[in-house]
């Protein structure tokens, strides 16, 4: 799934702007929506966190 690569502020924590980000999805919260953009480093570390998170719930057996 390719999405473009943006220049913008990340949302992940890093806290840096006008850096490459890319368009993860809508946060929504209270009712109220928002575009989540996370930059590289920030995409890799949530990508690792996933990972962990998949290989965690499945089961030992598949
Ligand atoms: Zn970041």
């Amino acid at each position: 799934m390719e999405r473009p690569w943006i220049t913008g502020d990340c949302w992940l924590g890093c806290e840096r702007t006008e850096v490459l980000v890319i368009w993860l999805g809508p946060v929504q919260w209270d009712g109220q929506h928002a575009p989540f953009y996370a930059c590289e480093p920030c995409l890799d570390r949530l990508k690792a966190q996933a990972l962990a998170y998949f290989m965690e719930r499945r089961p030992a057996s598949a």
